[in-house]
């Protein structure tokens, strides 16, 4: 008897109806022999009223009160689906996330899960019933209620998964899968059929909302095999999993792009050792995220300019930081831009394939569209571009690669890799 973690998002179960759907699935799921566990996250947008809700009172709520606040929403959900499966003839019980056993870290807002005492859902599972989990939340240490972070229930359903020792967990959404580019942007992007749990965690990282990259890393951390798919439909959708020989080698797995970040440049730097250190310190101290971090090989002034990115919520707080920092420094000032986004290419491919990125910023130059800053992983790269710009840059990189076609076979060798992609569908082609 397989035993299967499934989580249903918020759209999943925006309303009465959409719940009672969703019991229908999961009472098939049951019925089809499995144990069945379900996590769910707050109905449509209850979160985002939860947190308005909550600045009409207090312009910076106590971050324990706040959990306390946010995690009703997941209640609202567990409580309404296990009532309508109960409808259905079938027996379910709900639990809250600290009844459920997600013992996480004290930090209010942004969780982490610690350990999974899974007691009482394997007591409910073993004795028949269908177990319900409120998503996003857990206990913690000091025995307050915490929440994991915006997108949290998926990561409430890999730890379960993991400690369940789940054979799969399905995470239901409003989409069929995860796609080679937002859709949105892209009409003619294609569904993955499986991703690596490193690509998936590039693309997690890099602005793809499908998954929380939290519950990517627990994920890929215990093996977890994740199965993105849409709860309107019956496709079967993106599979997120172990790299292997068997999956399809591609060298392009996707694009993601992000406009959550803006851009900061601190000019004329004195090129001594410790200044970077300075810099940098004084964010981290304040607990500010940066990411793509470029430093110019210095003039001969012996000066230098910093580049890096950052949560374009936290961009006030930087500047008051560097003001005085980077006047402390002797740097000659710092400039930001808000409007500014994140481009990536990713595919696990490109550590052998070269020549993807040569290709990317061609493709952004036919399109006139200038990158201001580059940085790459060895399956990633990425480019910030201006703000405006970037449903075109997702086009046209899209377009370059041939994605909207099948996967890019890394066996081909011919000189670009579209060139691979075309010569791949002509021997598909001729076979
Ligand atoms: N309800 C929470 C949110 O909106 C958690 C989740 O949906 O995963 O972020
Ligand atoms: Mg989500």
């Amino acid at each position: 008897m397989a035993l299967v973690v499934q989580k249903y998002g918020g759209t999943s179960v925006g309303d009465a109806q959409r719940i009672r759907n969703v019991a229908h699935r999961v009472v098939q799921a049951k019925e089809a022999g499995n144990r069945v566990v379900v996590v769910v996250s707050a109905m449509g947008h209850t979160t985002d009223e939860l947190l308005d809700l909550a600045a009409q009172i207090s312009h910076e709520p106590q971050a324990r009160e706040l959990d306390m606040l946010l995690t009703a929403g997941e209640r609202i959900s567990m409580a309404l689906l296990s009532m309508a499966i109960i409808e259905l003839g079938h027996e379910a019980i709900s639990f809250t996330g600290s009844q459920a056993g997600i013992v996480t870290d004290t930090s209010h807002g942004k969780a982490r899960i610690l350990e999974v005492r899974a007691r009482r859902v394997l007591e409910a599972l073993d004795a028949g019933k269908i177990a319900i989990v409120a998503g996003f939340q857990g206990v913690s240490t000091a025995y307050d209620v915490t929440t994991l972070g915006r997108g949290g229930s998926d990561t409430t359903a890999v730890a379960l998964a993991a400690a369940l020792r789940a054979d799969v967990c399905e995470i239901y959404t409003d989409v069929e899968g995860v796609y080679t580019a937002d859709p949105r942007i892209v009409p003619e992007a294609r569904k993955l059929h499986a991703v690596s749990y490193e690509e998936m965690l590039e693309l997690s990282a890099s602005g793809a909302k499908v998954l929380m990259l939290r519950s990517v890393e627990y994920a890929r951390n215990h093996g977890v095999l994740v199965h993105v798919r849409s709860s309107f439909t019956h496709n079967e959708g993106t599979w997120i999993r172990e790299e292997d020989a068997r999956m399809e080698q591609a060298i392009i797995s996707g694009i993601a792009h992000d406009t959550s970040e803006a851009k900061v440049t601190i000019k004329g730097l004195p090129d001594v050792p410790g200044v970077a250190a300075r810099l940098f310190r004084v964010l981290a101290d304040e607990g500010v995220n940066v990411d793509m971090i470029v430093q110019n090989v210095s003039s001969e002034q012996g000066r230098t300019d910093i580049s890096f990115t950052s949560p374009t919520e936290d961009l006030r707080r930087v500047e008051v930081l560097l003001e005085s920092t980077a006047r402390e420094l002797g740097a000659e000032g710092v400039e930001t831009d808000p409007d500014i986004a994140k481009v990536s290419l990713v595919g696990a491919g490109m550590k052998t394939h070269p020549g993807v990125a040569a290709q990317m910023f061609q493709a952004l130059a036919d399109a006139g569209i200038n990158i201001q800053i580059i940085s790459t992983s060895s399956i990633r790269i990425s480019c910030v571009v201006a703000a405006s710009e970037v449903a075109r840059a997702v086009r046209a990189i899209h377009e370059s690669f041939d994605l909207a076609a099948e996967a890019i076979h890394r066996e081909q060798h011919p000189a670009t890799v579209t060139g691979q992609i075309r010569a791949v569908r002509a021997s598909e082609a001729g076979t």
